[in-house]
C-alpha cells in the first residue's frame, strides 16, 4: 500500500469532505522552498504550509536549537515554575514588538492565542465590575476554529453548524478602499449600542477571506475610536507576524498601539506548534490582585514548551539577519512587478502586494464560493505543474518562504498566468 492509500484507512483531515475530495499528497521530504512526494515529484511550497514557514523546510539553524534544547531541557511545567528560553523568548519580544506591549503569555497555536486575548478582554471588564461582554469583528475575519475564536470568524462556512453557541460578536465592515467612513460610523454605531469589551482585527491583512487588504490610516482611526471609548483591542498577527507585510509585524505600519497582540505560525519558523498573546502592562494588571478569583485561569500543559521557545529564538534570528531582509525586499520588488504586468490583464480584477503577500483576482462570471468550481480548477492545475497554492474562491495568492529563489518564484508567476488563461 501505498501512504496515501493507508491514509484514508485511517485520518481525517481538516476542512477536508472525504466523500468527495482527492486523496491527500503524502509528502516524504522537504528542503528550502521545495517539498517531494513518495514518487519524487517536486512541489514550490508557494504559500510557505499555510504561512508557517519563511525560512525553507528542515532548516538546519533551526533544527540544531531543537536538538540543543532537546537534549538540555526538553519541558518542564510552566506553572510554577520558569526556564531560560521561556526568558529569552520574552526579552527577544520585548525589542521588536510595539513599545507599549509588556506581558506575554505562552500557548500553542493561533486559536489559543486568540481565545486568551479575548478571554482576557472579557475578563478584564469583569475584574473592573464593568459589564462589557460584546465582542467587536470584521466581516469576513478569520481567527481561529476553537469556540471564541470561531465566535469572532466571519466566513460563514467554517461556522454555520454553531450558530445560536457563540459569545456575543457584532460585526463591522473592513475599511477597505472607499469603505473607510462605513466602517468608522459602524463602529462608533456598534460601541454606542452594545457593551463592548474588546475590537479584534487582523491587522492590514485578512489572510483566510483572501488576502483582502487595507490601509494602516484606515486601522489607526478605528483603534483611536475603540480607546476614547475604552474598549481594548487586538491586533490578531497570527498570519502577519514576522515580516510578511515587509515590517516585522503589520501593527508596525500603524500609528497607534493595540492593547494585545496574538502571535504563532512563523513564530517558530514553521518547526514546533507554539503561540503568544502579548498584552499591556494596564491590562496585565487589571488581573493583578490580591483576590485570586481576579487571576486569569487559563493555561495549556505545554505552556511554554523550552523546546518551541528555542525554536522561537532561532527563528528570530534568522528573520533579522541582513540575508533574509533582503529576500523579503526581493520578493517584495519581484511580486510588484508582476503585478504590474498582469494587473490590467482582461482576465484579472485587481491585483495587489504588500511585503511578501502578492494577491490576484481573477474575473469570474458567477460569484465563486470558497471551495467553488473556479478554486477546484485552479487547484488541480496548480498541483498538476508543482505548485502549492490555495486559491480562495477566484482569488490566488502566494506567500512564499522568505528563502525561496527567484527562478522558483518565476515558475510561480509564469503558472498562475497559464492558469489565468485556462480558467
Ligand atoms: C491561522 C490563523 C489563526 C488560527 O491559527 P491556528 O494555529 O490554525 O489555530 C488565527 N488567526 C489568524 C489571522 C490566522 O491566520
Amino acid at each position: 500500500m501505498t501512504l496515501t492509500e493507508k491514509d484514508s484507512q485511517y485520518l481525517w483531515h481538516p476542512y477536508t469532505q472525504h466523500k468527495t475530495s482527492q486523496a491527500p499528497i503524502a509528502i516524504s521530504k522537504g528542503e528550502g522552498a521545495l517539498l517531494w512526494d513518495e514518487n519524487g515529484k517536486e512541489y514550490i511550497d508557494a504559500i510557505a504550509s499555510w504561512w508557517v514557514n519563511p525560512f525553507g523546510h528542515s532548516n538546519k539553524f533551526i533544527a540544531d536549537a531543537i536538538y540543543k534544547q532537546l537534549t538540555t531541557l526538553e519541558h518542564v511545567l510552566f506553572g510554577g515554575f520558569t526556564h531560560e528560553p521561556a526568558i529569552k523568548v520574552a526579552e527577544r519580544l520585548m525589542e521588536i514588538l510595539p513599545k507599549n506591549q509588556q506581558k506575554i503569555f505562552f500557548s500553542d497555536n493561533g486559536s489559543t492565542a486568540v481565545e486568551v486575548a479575548i478571554k482576557v478582554a472579557l475578563q478584564y471588564f469583569f475584574n473592573k465590575n464593568e459589564k462589557r461582554t460584546t465582542i467587536i469583528a470584521f466581516e469576513n475575519a478569520f481567527h481561529g476554529d476553537t469556540f471564541a475564536a470561531m465566535a469572532a470568524s466571519g466566513i460563514s462556512f467554517y461556522t454555520q453548524a454553531f450558530q445560536g453557541m457563540f459569545i456575543d460578536v457584532v460585526r463591522i465592515p473592513v475599511p477597505v478602499k472607499g469603505n473607510e467612513q462605513e466602517s468608522f460610523d459602524a463602529l462608533n454605531n456598534v460601541i454606542q449600542n452594545h457593551n463592548c469589551a474588546g475590537f479584534i482585527f487582523e491587522p492590514l491583512v485578512q489572510g483566510a477571506a483572501g488576502m483582502v487588504m487595507y490601509e494602516p490610516e484606515a486601522l489607526a482611526t478605528l483603534i483611536k475610536i475603540c480607546r476614547e471609548n475604552k474598549v481594548l483591542t487586538i491586533a490578531d498577527e497570527v498570519m502577519t507576524g514576522f515580516g510578511k507585510t515587509g515590517k516585522t509585524f503589520a501593527m508596525d505600519y500603524v500609528s497607534e498601539n493595540p492593547d494585545m497582540i496574538c502571535l504563532s505560525k512563523a513564530l517558530t519558523g514553521g518547526t514546533i506548534p507554539m503561540a503568544i498573546t502579548t498584552f499591556t502592562q494596564e491590562v496585565f494588571d487589571a488581573f493583578y490582585d490580591d483576590d485570586i478569583n481576579k487571576a486569569l485561569f487559563h493555561g495549556h500543559t505545554f505552556t511554554a514548551n523550552p523546546t518551541g521557545c528555542a525554536a522561537a529564538l532561532a527563528s528570530m534570528d534568522l528573520l533579522q539577519t541582513e540575508e533574509m531582509q533582503a529576500n523579503i525586499e526581493r520578493i517584495n520588488a519581484s511580486h510588484l512587478i508582476f503585478q504590474k504586468k498582469i494587473e490590467n490583464h482582461s482576465k484579472v480584477f485587481t491585483a495587489s502586494t504588500l511585503g511578501v503577500i502578492f494577491v490576484v483576482e481573477i474575473k469570474s462570471d458567477s460569484e465563486e464560493s470558497y471551495y467553488g468550481s473556479m478554486r477546484n480548477k485552479l487547484y488541480d492545475f496548480f498541483i498538476e505543474k508543482g505548485v502549492i497554492l490555495r486559491p480562495v474562491g477566484n482569488i490566488v495568492y502566494i506567500l512564499p518562504p522568505y528563502i525561496m529563489t527567484s527562478e522558483q518564484l518565476e515558475k510561480v508567476y509564469k503558472t498562475i498566468e497559464e492558469a489565468i488563461e485556462m480558467v
